[in-house]
């Protein structure tokens, strides 16, 4: 997972009414003659609708509804050639050329909805997709913290939390209970596993909830699916075991998740893994060592959520650093094609 859409002002609105004159104009599309030789990554968690009344997990991690994402991939089958990660192995290995515009479709995690929802959809643009899979949480009941989390802020009856630093927030309403749930979880990614542990464990007792027992099995695919998937040309990637952010644990530890995660899933499905996606995926959360780590375990190609397409000579110079875009349910289809723009690398960097 990874989250970090700001919340729209009503100060952006000339730029969002900008931003959709330059999407309907097709301005948004300015220099793209000069990107042909690019790799557009995006970046998908979930495909489902948060606004739902019974969604009771972690909202952030809704990259679209079926229906936006539908017409992303439309907007993908326009602009676009769609490549697997197979495609972007042969030609590192100079095997064949990339297409102009080429683009690759990934998901992180292994949530249930991209096999239900997201599946189907590839399957009507018979476009391939990259899913990263964190081992420890498929086929078991162990939850990701943030849906934990999110699970019991659904359910509490109470209308406050005492936060680890000792503050007190408190809410009125679903929007503001949301919101501290947000600050509660991005508290979590700053502390150390050990005492991260501690305060996930504690969570359920402090809001007086209790968790049924495989709910977060029930979020997540299973290997039969994932086994399914692979047959129709969906790809599968490493994300480690338990989705550590990896410059906050040992080197040693580092390799353990890594190569953990990479031979679970081949011995699953009997296909060496070649990609790997870094756990939240911003620069602070990667470094040479760990490319290193990555590289050795005979991994080809890993990818980051720095945004911004990238030029196919900067890929090929580093395939362990490839950026991706972050797509969120929050996201209008004008967003999507600006984040896809050349454009969005002179904004991000
Ligand atoms: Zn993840």
């Amino acid at each position: 997972m990874y989250s970090n859409t700001p919340e729209a002002s009503p100060r952006s609105s000339l730029k969002r009414k900008l931003l959709n004159l330059a999407y309907e104009t097709g301005l948004i599309r300015a220099g793209r003659g000069l990107w042909a030789k690019s790799l557009t990554v995006v970046n998908y968690h979930r495909i489902d609708d948060p606004y739902r009344k019974d969604f009771d997990s972690f909202k952030p991690n809704v990259s679209a509804t079926p229906q936006d994402f539908d017409r992303q991939l439309d907007y993908l089958a326009k602009w676009f050639n769609v490549v697997s990660l197979k495609d972007i192995v042969e030609w590192l290995d100079g095997r064949k050329d990339l297409p102009p515009y080429a683009a690759l479709i990934t998901f992180d995690d292994g949530y249930l909805d991209n096999y239900t929802s997201a599946f189907p959809l590839l399957r009507k643009h018979n476009f391939p997709a990259l899913i990263f899979l964190t081992t420890g949480h498929i086929a078991t009941d162990a939850p990701f913290y943030w849906d934990m989390a999110a699970y019991c802020f659904a359910h509490t009856q109470s209308d406050h939390l005492t936060f680890p630093d000792g503050r007190v927030e408190s809410w009125s309403n679903s929007e503001q209970r949301d919101q501290v749930a947000k600050h509660w979880i991005e508290l979590m990614k700053t502390l150390p596993q050990a005492e991260k542990q501690i305060y996930v464990d504690n969570l359920p007792v402090l809001l007086g909830v209790s968790i049924p027992t495989g709910f977060f099995q029930r979020l997540m695919m299973n290997w039969d699916q994932v086994r399914e998937m692979q047959k129709e040309g969906i790809e599968f990637g490493a994300h480690t075991v338990h989705h550590p952010i990896l410059t906050r644990i040992s080197l040693k530890q580092a390799r353990e998740e890594v190569i953990g995660s990479k031979s679970t899933i081949e011995d699953e499905l009997g296909e060496p893994v070649l990609g790997f996606g870094y756990p939240n995926g911003q620069a602070s959360d990667l470094n040479e060592s760990i490319e290193r780590v990555v590289a050795d375990s005979g991994i080809r190609a890993a990818f980051t959520l720095l945004s911004g397409p990238a030029s196919q000579d900067e890929v090929k110079q580093n395939p362990y650093t490839i950026r991706r875009m972050f797509i969120s349910h929050k996201h209008s289809l004008a967003d999507y094609a600006m984040l896809l723009s050349p454009v969005n690398r002179y904004w991000s960097g």
